[in-house]
């Protein structure tokens, strides 16, 4: 059961590092208005508080906008202040809408701790999380006289369910596209792999049976080739490996192993280790110059 009305203004109301984000992430990405990505949009800078003033006047016209079309807007932001959740339930009301609170239960402790893990940009210090964590116990009981029509816990919702089933509607067109299981899970491998971003850039251009498929990194004249092996007993061991001229110096395509955007960019800036090279050729013209000794 989903206890939050939609269309409507969901107000998160947590401290630095209780989850909001991650909870706000399972409502549809334009549901989404996160103050730290205006903060990064107007800044370059998610972490930069000096960029508030204007990430907020950024969230706020995103929030009007949306509601004049009766959208449901996720207001993520820590919320702690009494003014800016009374102005969001203004907002709301002005077009007739609900608003909704939820509040985070985590600890104290496991934000600070979460807190701690972050980025520096990004960590706020603790005497900060401390008095958020404060202020919003103290706000919480007279969240419902404030004017917000519901008021839950985090704990409360059941939001894995919209979250599987918002990235099982993401892939299904991929995978109608595709025509088969096997060719989309080869497009998952990439994405794996090398991300999102770079997996755009990816497709799979050779795939016989009894090969390992090989595919290319292309934008623009830039290209990479990359295979998949799949020969380690192990499959564990089995990854891309990134087409090099041979070191040796042979007409042959040579290899080198590439688990992360780390190692391809070092194939693209010629910058690799040389004894990771494989060559095919050479090593089997080497087992053969052996065998008939
Ligand atoms: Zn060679």
């Amino acid at each position: 059961m989903n206890p939050i009305p939609e269309p409507s203004v969901v107000v998160m109301i947590g401290a630095s590092g209780s989850g909001k984000s991650t909870l706000t992430r399972t409502w549809p990405a334009d549901y989404r208005l996160e103050l730290d990505s205006y903060r990064w949009a107007v800044s370059g800078d998610a972490g930069d508080q000096e960029a508030t003033a204007d990430a907020v006047a950024l969230l706020d016209a995103v929030l009007q906008r949306r509601l004049a079309r009766g959208l449901t807007c996720v207001v993520d932001a820590t919320n702690t202040r009494f003014d800016v959740r009374k102005q969001l339930i203004e907002v709301a009301h002005t077009h007739q809408l609900p608003a909704s609170a939820i509040v985070m239960t985590t600890t104290l402790e496991q934000c600070l701790a979460r807190n701690a893990r972050r980025p520096d940009n990004r960590r706020v210090p603790d005497a900060v999380v401390r008095h958020q964590f404060q202020q919003i116990a103290a706000a919480r009981p007279g969240l419902r006289a404030e004017g917000f029509d519901h008021v839950v816990t985090d704990d409360q919702l059941m939001r894995l369910r919209p979250l599987l089933q918002r990235s099982v509607d993401r892939i299904h067109p991929d995978q109608q596209a595709d025509g088969d299981h096997t060719e989309h899970a080869r497009r998952i491998l990439a994405r794996r792999f090398f991300g999102e971003d770079l997996a755009d850039a990816f497709h799979w251009t050779n795939l016989r049976p009894n090969h390992d498929p090989v595919g290319a990194l292309a934008v623009g004249r830039d290209e990479i080739t990359l295979v998949y092996r799949t020969s380690a007993p192990d499959p564990m061991d089995w990854g891309f490996e990134a087409q090099v001229p041979c070191l040796g110096g042979c007409a042959g395509p040579a290899w080198v192993p590439v688990r992360s955007p780390m190692d391809l960019l070092a194939v693209y800036d010629d910058d690799f280790p040389e004894d990771v090279v494989r060559c095919d050729r050479c090593i089997t013209a080497g087992v053969a110059a052996r065998e008939a000794v």
